[in-house]
């Protein structure tokens, strides 16, 4: 069984995926060719913003906000302890200070309470400019971008939406990278929305930023690539990911979207009252990149992981460690133990199993007999 099953996706889409890659080769168009703004056209209108704008991978979408936003030293931007190292290692990267803040038990999103008391604080002690936060939507969740806009607007604060894994989720019909000043994504292969390599987009309605970022991805540049008006990067998304991208897409909303959520149904059903199963609040839609259950302590889940593993059957543990436990972020601290004590205990109790829009009933059956027997 796999994690997560890119051999059976490409076997579903096989003859119009070597179709798109053959042309792109005899195009020769290989940088910036005729599916790149196709692809961030159609990505654009599914995301209900004006601009898309791709880019080599899902980290550099975020370093890419941060230079649009003019973050940099002596600024703190926020962001959860609960994540993917890179949501966090960006904001050191452009030379920012990076805070974590606490998440919540159910959604593994954010703390809207926790984050303002983080804000109070990095006040109080004058050292840092607040100045952004980092929302994750994590594990195809959208953060509760309600409270944290009202947040935003009270303490003056810009939003980056860190999409990575939330493309394809909603909250009250609005798409995921669509929510904050700057929303960004990933499509990385095992994402729910991947490419067959590295590759990111920046999605934002403000015309200034979609110019700058579209400036920051090509060196800088101002009128015509060599004129270069700014320090930035090399960061495009290739014509061959692109033009695969557009094939997976249209599989994506077609089909791909409603099999996952249905697998975490099956999931849901056969799990309940055993174990904790996600929790997806009213007007949410998750895109399930992960499908991630809690257990009592670090011991029990453990304890699963090595009996699925003996079935034959792969778990991940996202995310073993807090991101202030990260030995990167030690010159960040000293840190109290409590700082974020939701997310210390997630990374203990965490366990993601395998889901996709092309697992079946059998194995999702399977999954769960080991996980029962285990939960005992
Ligand atoms: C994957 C991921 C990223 C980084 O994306 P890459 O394309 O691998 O650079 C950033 N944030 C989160 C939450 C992710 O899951």
């Amino acid at each position: 069984m796999q994690f997560r099953d890119l051999k059976k996706q490409y076997e579903a889409l096989k003859p119009q995926i070597d179709k798109a890659m053959i042309d792109v080769a005899a195009s020769s168009a290989y940088i910036m060719g005729k599916p790149v703004k196709e692809l961030e056209a159609e990505l654009a209108e599914y995301v209900g913003v004006k601009h898309c704008v791709s880019c080599g991978n899902g980290t550099d979408a975020l370093t890419i906000a941060l230079k649009v936003l003019g973050v940099g030293a002596g600024d703190a931007v926020f962001v959860p302890d609960f994540t993917f190292f890179a949501s966090a290692e960006v904001i050191s990267l452009e030379g920012a200070h990076p805070v974590f803040v606490d998440v919540e038990e159910e959604t593994f999103n954010i703390s809207a309470t926790d984050l303002e008391s983080k804000i109070k604080e990095t006040i109080a002690q004058g050292q840092y400019n607040p100045k952004a936060i980092i929302a994750v939507d994590l594990f195809g969740l959208p953060a509760n971008y309600k409270a944290l806009q009202a947040i935003a607007e009270q303490y003056d604060l810009k939003i980056i939406e860190d999409g990575a894994q939330g493309f394809g989720g909603a909250l009250e019909g609005k798409r995921a990278c669509g929510f904050g000043d700057i929303g960004t994504t990933s499509f990385f292969p095992a994402k729910p929305l991947g490419c067959y390599g590295d590759g990111g987009a920046i999605f934002t309605d403000n015309d200034e930023y979609a110019a700058l970022a579209d400036s920051f991805r090509v060196h800088g540049k101002g009128s015509f690539k060599y004129d270069n008006v700014r320090i930035g990067v090399n960061s495009r998304l290739d014509t061959l990911q692109a033009a695969i991208l557009q094939v997976k897409f249209k599989a994506f909303k077609e089909y791909e979207l409603d099999a996952v959520n249905k697998a975490a149904k099956l999931y849901d059903e056969k799990l309940a009252g055993r174990v904790e199963t996600p929790v997806i609040p009213e007007g949410y839609y998750s895109s399930w990149a992960q499908y991630t259950i809690k257990l009592k302590d670090r011991a029990t889940r453990d304890a699963m992981q090595a009996s699925l593993k003996e079935a034959g059957i792969p778990s991940m543990v996202y995310y073993p460690t807090p991101m202030h436990k990260q030995t990167a972020h030690t010159p960040y601290g000293p840190y109290a133990e409590d700082l974020c004590p939701v997310a210390a205990s997630l990374c203990d109790r965490v366990l993601s199993l395998p889901i996709h829009p092309y697992i079946c009933e059998e194995d999702i059956e399977m999954v769960c007999s080991i996980v029962l027997k285990s939960a005992l």
